[in-house]
């Protein structure tokens, strides 16, 4: 489920058609609010996730902690039908305590340098260092040079982060592999993760549904 609204703007974000309304990211497409974005009630919402019959519903953006008081209910109705939640984040706001239950996780992505915000906007201490003590948290980190990965290092030392998956910048194929194939060797080095951007593989910049 895709919400939108972000509360940051990097500038390599590959859903801008979530909140770029100026056109001030990559994709330099000033999107028009009025058309990308849908009021929904949590009934209509609840029932159509219900619906599709899976185990597991990722909650994404945008940035989806910025509606996390109006996503209670819905949670609240999905872990009664055994539907587990995973919310993507960007880490800069500190997760409601009754979001923090069993079948819920938390998929946290701060941003580094290169995407442009100020570090003061896009790494927020207080969310990060409550997010590093959540069982069952991962933290991704979007990377294109060694550099990147120092900056991770840095912030996994001030923040006590365990789970830690590098994943490749790209809007492109080509872009995903030619990042890929500079890092991954210093990723493993480290002790990290590494995960691919499989939706750029397959579909490119192409947008879903
Ligand atoms: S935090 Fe995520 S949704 Fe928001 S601008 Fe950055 S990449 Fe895009």
């Amino acid at each position: 489920m895709r919400l939108g609204g972000c509360n940051l703007s990097c500038r390599w974000c590959d859903t801008p058609y979530t909140w770029d309304w100026q056109g001030v990211s990559d994709a330099g497409v000033a999107y028009d609010p009025k058309a990308e974005l849908h009021r929904r009630d949590i009934p209509s919402v609840a029932d159509e996730l219900l619906g599709l019959g899976v185990d597991l519903v990722v909650i994404s953006g945008g940035e989806p902690l910025n509606q996390q008081a109006r996503l209670l209910p819905l949670v609240d109705t999905l872990l009664a039908a055994s539907v587990e939640v995973e919310f993507e984040t960007n880490g800069t706001r500190v997760p409601d305590s009754r979001l923090v239950r069993d079948g819920v996780r938390f998929n946290v992505s701060p941003k580094l340098s290169h995407a442009g915000d100020p570090v003061g906007k896009r790494i927020v201490p207080q969310a990060l260092r409550r997010f590093a003590v959540i069982p069952g948290t991962t933290f991704k980190f979007v990377c294109r040079t060694a550099a990147d990965l120092d900056e991770v290092q840095g912030l996994v030392a001030e923040f006590g982060i365990t789970s830690v998956w590098i994943m490749p910048e790209g809007q492109s194929p080509d872009d995903v592999e030619k990042h890929m194939r500079e890092l991954v060797d210093s990723i493993i080095d480290r002790g990290w993760n590494v995960t691919t951007r499989l939706h750029t593989l397959v579909w490119g910049a192409k947008r879903g549904v």
